[in-house]
C-alpha cells in the first residue's frame, strides 16, 4: 500500500497542482463586459432601461438586474423567458436587454437616490468555476415634472411669421421651449442676450418661434419643458393669431428655361440620379427637382439650425437688399404650367428681390456663416446664423465671397446676385429662418416689430427680474 502510494503520489500531486493552477488562472479570465447604456443620471415616471452584456471569451452563465433604493432591492431582470424585458442578440457574444423603468413599472420608487446593479457571470474550468462581473449606476429619481411659466406679455403671431417669448423654467437644467403644433422651438438662457440685464437669473429663458404658413390658424401654442427622466411640464400663455392672405401665382415653364436650369442642377446634384436629361426627359426631371430636391434642400436647411449659437449675435432691424424690388411675396402659392398644362404646385418660402444683375449681396445682420456653397434649387447659397435659432438665407448667387465659420457684420458683402439653381432670372432669394423653418422676412426688416416683439419683452423682464429697489 505504501509502495503504491509512494509511486502514485507525485503524479497525483502534479495533477492537483496543475488542476489548482488552471482553476486559479480560469478565475482570472475576462468576465462579461457590462454597459448600462441608459438611464445615465435621472429616473422618472416612465423611462427605458438599456443594458448590454458582452461575453467575448465564452458563454454567458447568468445575468440579473436590480434596482436598489433605501435598503430595498427590486429585481428588474433575470436571464430566461421574461414578459417585461426584451433581449436581443446584438452580435454572437453580445446581448441587449431593454425594459421599462420608472415609477409606473416600479410603484415603490420614491424621489431621491437609487442604484441600478447589473450582475453577469460566465462559467470557466469545465463549469466548476464562474467569473462574475458587476456594474452599478447611481441615479436620482425625479418624479416632479419640470415647471415652466411665461414671463412676457402680449404675444401676436402673424400667420407665416415669428414671435418671441420670455419664460422661466425650473429646474434650470432641463430642455425647454415653445411648442407650436408638432413643431418645437428650443429656448436659450436669457443671459445670452448682450445688454438685456437678464444674466443674473439662471431660470430665465427666451425662445423665438413661428406659426408656419402650412399650419392651421388654430394650432395650439404652449411652453414645454422635459427632463432626462422623461418628465414633461407645459405652460400656457396668451397669444393672438393674425391671418395673412398668401398670394397665388402662375409660373410658365418653357423649354428655354428647362434647358438652362435642369441639366445644370442634374449635374450639381448627382444623388438625384437624373443623369444628363434632355428633350422629353426635361419636364419629369424638372418635377423631381421642384419636388424631391426642394424637400431634400429643406432638410439640409433644417439641419443648419443645430449649428446656431446659444447667444444673440445680431442688433437692430435686418437690412433688405438695397433699393430692391419685391418680385414675389413670402409663402406665395405657385402653380406651374408647361404648354398650357398644369404640371406642379409648390409654396415659395422666401422673398425674391431684384435689382440689376450681379449686385453685391450684403449680410442682413451680424452673425456667423454656417453654409456657403451649392444647395440644389437654391444654387449658390449663403446662410448666416444670428444665434438662438435665427438665421438668414441668400440664394441664386453668381459668386460667394465668404466661407463657413466667417464672422460677418451687418452690411458685409457675401457675394453677388445671380441666377444659379432654379431661378428664372437674376435675383436674390432671401428668407429668414427660425430654427430651420422659413418665416416671413418682412417682420425682421421692421424696427418697430423688433422693438415690440423682442426688445419690449426683454425690458419688461429685466424690470421684473432685477433686484427690487421699491419698498
Ligand atoms: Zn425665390
Amino acid at each position: 500500500m505504501s509502495v503504491l502510494r509512494a509511486s502514485i503520489a507525485p503524479a497525483l500531486l502534479a495533477a492537483l497542482v496543475i488542476g489548482a493552477g488552471g482553476y486559479y488562472l480560469a478565475g482570472r479570465g475576462q468576465g462579461p463586459i457590462i454597459d448600462i447604456v441608459q438611464p445615465q443620471k435621472l429616473l422618472g415616471r416612465a423611462g427605458t432601461l438599456a443594458v448590454t452584456i458582452d461575453t467575448p471569451e465564452g458563454q454567458l452563465g447568468s445575468a440579473t438586474i436590480s434596482l436598489e433604493q433605501g435598503g430595498a432591492s427590486q429585481q428588474l431582470f433575470v436571464l430566461g423567458p421574461s414578459a417585461e424585458a426584451t433581449v436581443t442578440q446584438e452580435s454572437p457574444s453580445r446581448i441587449r436587454i431593454t425594459r421599462p423603468i420608472g415609477k409606473e413599472s416600479a410603484p415603490a420608487l420614491e424621489a431621491g437616490p437609487a442604484t441600478i446593479v447589473v450582475t453577469a457571470t460566465r462559467s470557466v474550468f469545465f463549469g466548476l468555476r464562474t467569473i462574475e462581473s458587476r456594474e452599478r449606476r447611481d441615479l436620482i429619481v425625479r418624479l416632479e415634472p419640470p415647471r415652466v411659466a411665461i414671463v412676457s406679455t402680449h404675444h401676436f403671431v402673424n400667420h407665416g411669421g415669428a414671435e418671441f417669448a420670455v419664460y422661466r423654467v425650473t429646474p434650470p437644467d432641463v430642455e425647454s421651449g415653445v411648442q407650436v403644433g408638432d413643431e418645437r422651438y428650443p429656448g436659450y438662457p436669457a443671459g445670452g442676450i448682450p445688454g438685456a440685464g437678464l444674466a443674473s437669473d439662471p431660470s430665465l429663458r427666451v425662445a423665438f418661434f413661428a406659426l408656419l404658413p402650412e399650419q392651421d390658424l388654430g394650432t395650439p401654442i404652449s411652453l414645454y419643458a422635459r427632463d432626462e427622466a422623461g418628465n414633461e411640464g407645459t405652460g400656457s400663455f396668451d397669444f393672438r393669431v393674425f391671418p395673412r392672405l398668401f398670394t397665388r401665382s402662375r409660373i410658365e415653364v418653357d423649354d428655354r428655361f428647362l434647358a438652362r436650369v435642369v441639366p445644370a442642377i442634374a449635374r450639381s446634384t448627382p444623388e438625384l440620379g437624373l443623369g444628363t436629361p434632355e428633350g422629353d426627359d426635361l419636364v419629369p426631371a424638372f418635377l423631381k427637382i421642384n419636388g424631391e430636391l426642394r424637400r431634400m434642400n429643406a432638410e439640409t436647411i433644417r439641419g443648419l439650425a443645430a449649428k446656431t449659437a446659444p447667444e444673440v449675435l445680431w442688433r437692430g432691424a435686418f437690412q433688405q437688399l438695397g433699393s430692391s424690388q419685391v418680385e414675389s411675396m413670402f409663402a406665395d402659392h405657385r402653380t406651374y404650367f408647361y404648354r398650357g398644362q398644369e404640371i406642379d404646385q409648390q409654396v415659395h418660402l422666401g422673398f425674391d428681390l431684384a435689382v440689376t444683375a450681379n449686385v453685391p449681396v450684403k449680410a442682413a445682420n451680424s452673425g456667423t456663416v454656417v453654409f456657403a456653397g451649392e444647395l440644389g434649387i437654391y444654387g449658390q447659397t449663403v446662410v448666416i446664423d444670428h444665434g438662438m435659432g435665427v438665421q438668414s438665407l441668400y440664394a441664386h448667387l453668381s459668386s460667394i465671397d465668404v466661407a463657413v465659420a466667417d464672422r460677418v457684420e451687418k452690411g458685409h458683402v457675401l457675394g453677388r446676385s445671380g441666377m444659379t439653381g432654379l431661378a428664372g432670372g437674376d435675383h436674390l432669394h432671401f428668407t429668414m429662418l427660425v430654427h430651420g423653418r422659413a418665416v416671413n422676412p418682412v417682420e425682421w426688416w421692421d424696427a418697430h416689430w423688433i422693438d415690440d416683439r423682442v426688445t419690449r419683452k426683454l425690458r419688461e423682464a429685466s424690470g421684473a427680474a432685477g433686484p427690487s429697489t421699491r419698498p
